[in-house]
Parts: C-alpha cells; sequence; structure tokens
C-alpha cells in the first residue's frame, strides 16, 4: 500500500470514530481530502485509494490540475473565490466552500445559469471574530441567506476555519457556534442548509463531534505541504 493510501485509510479510522463517539452514522460525514500543492500524479494515488473529491484553495491551480486527473472526480474549490474566476472555477468545481458576499453568490448563480451547470455553495463565516480571517460576520449572513434568489446554484450550508493556535474549548465553541448558526437559519429563512464544512487535519474530531458533515483533510492525507 502506498503511504497515502495508509494516511487515508488512518483517516478514514479517525473519522468513523469520532462519528461513532458522537453517536452519528457512518455516513454523517465525508471525507474532502485537500490537495493544494501537491501534483496530479500524488492526487492520483490518493484517487487509486479510493477518494474522489478534492479540494483546491486557488482557481489556478484548480483549473491546471482538475483536467489531468478522471472525470468522475469531484472539485471543491475551498479558498476565496474572486469575483473575476467564477467562470473558471464553475468549469471545474461542482462545490464552491469560501463563498463570503451577495455579490459573489449572485454572481455564482448568473454564471451557473450561463454555463449551464448547478454548482452547490457554502456561505464561510468568520464565527471566531478574529480580524484576518475572512468569511462573513455570523449576523450578516441571515441577509445574505434572504436575499438570493432561487437559481441554478444553492446554497447548501455553512463553512469556517477555526483560528490557527486555538485551544481545545474555544475549537468547541467555534465549531458549535457554526452549527448553532445553521440551526436557527434554517428555521428563521425556511431553507434547509444540510451542509457544515468544518475540521481539518488537526481538529476534525472536535468538529465532527459538533456537527461537521464535510472535513477538509490534507495534510494527514498527503503530508507537510
Ligand atoms: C489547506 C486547507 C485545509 C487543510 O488543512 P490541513 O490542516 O492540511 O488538513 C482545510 N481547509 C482550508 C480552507 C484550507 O485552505
Amino acid at each position: 500500500m502506498s503511504s497515502i493510501a495508509e494516511n487515508i485509510a488512518r483517516v478514514q479510522e479517525r473519522l468513523a470514530k469520532a462519528l461513532q463517539r458522537a453517536e452519528r452514522s457512518p455516513n454523517d460525514a465525508r471525507l474532502l481530502a485537500v490537495s493544494k500543492t501537491f501534483s496530479a500524479d500524488i492526487v492520483q494515488e490518493a484517487y487509486d485509494a479510493g477518494l474522489r473529491s478534492f479540494g483546491e484553495n486557488r482557481v489556478q491551480e484548480l483549473c491546471d490540475k482538475a483536467p489531468k486527473l478522471p472525470s468522475d472526480c469531484e472539485w471543491h474549490l475551498i479558498g476565496q473565490l474572486q469575483r473575476n474566476k467564477v467562470r473558471p472555477a464553475l468549469e471545474h468545481a461542482g462545490w464552491l466552500h469560501g463563498v463570503d458576499s451577495l455579490a459573489l453568490a449572485q454572481r455564482i448563480q448568473r454564471l451557473a445559469d450561463d454555463m449551464k451547470v448547478a454548482p452547490t455553495f457554502l456561505l464561510e463565516v468568520n464565527i471566531s471574530g478574529e480580524e484576518s480571517k475572512f468569511g462573513l460576520a455570523p449576523e450578516d449572513v441571515e441577509a445574505v441567506l434572504t436575499a438570493l434568489p432561487e437559481g441554478p446554484g444553492c446554497c447548501r450550508g455553512l463553512m469556517t476555519i477555526a483560528p490557527l493556535g486555538a485551544s481545545e474549548s474555544e475549537l468547541h465553541a467555534v465549531f458549535a457556534g457554526l452549527r448553532k448558526l445553521r440551526d436557527q437559519l434554517a428555521v428563521r429563512c425556511g431553507t434547509a442548509l444540510p451542509e457544515l464544512s468544518m475540521g481539518m487535519s488537526g481538529d476534525m474530531e472536535i468538529a465532527v463531534a459538533e456537527g461537521a458533515t464535510i472535513v477538509r483533510i490534507g495534510t494527514a492525507i498527503f503530508g507537510q505541504r
């Protein structure tokens, strides 16, 4: 077995155990392999080990890499999306995790209509309020959701990145904060927001305990960048 295949097995085991401890069912959270900075050949190893969902944080890298992998891969853009890069992003990514303004969401919907694609996007929320972070302030998410028209692309949930170096209790607070915000918004806006994209290599267990449905794992699968 390649070391990447071994890493994947270990991560899947961690995910399964975390779900079990949280008394959630085995399919309640899925693994997104964050392949940024790794070459198509290395991503192919993860594909050969059974993974199909890959995350990139830069549009250019996504556009270079995606065509080199089999067409049944599902690509997620997990980084910031500039308005002038929406079209190339939609050519490859079915999922956009870093949507952080109404203008951007509307542009995604407009171009998706034009390109006849139906992307899934998530609104990125800055739960911890760190100044260095991207994302909507929690109190601004409702206005974005309410203003979004029904469109070919739809918002399916929320995404957050925990602050670097946060303690275990801070991590619980951030991830629980995203879940509670989702629960409130689902009621107030009458929209199902089933997806919570949260948790990375170092904190996936905590994120799963707090309700993550997608964990974004790079280092624990591909090694240090
Ligand atoms: C790089 C990255 C990850 C993966 O982080 P690891 O700690 O390597 O697992 C997850 N989410 C986002 C948004 C990233 O940019």
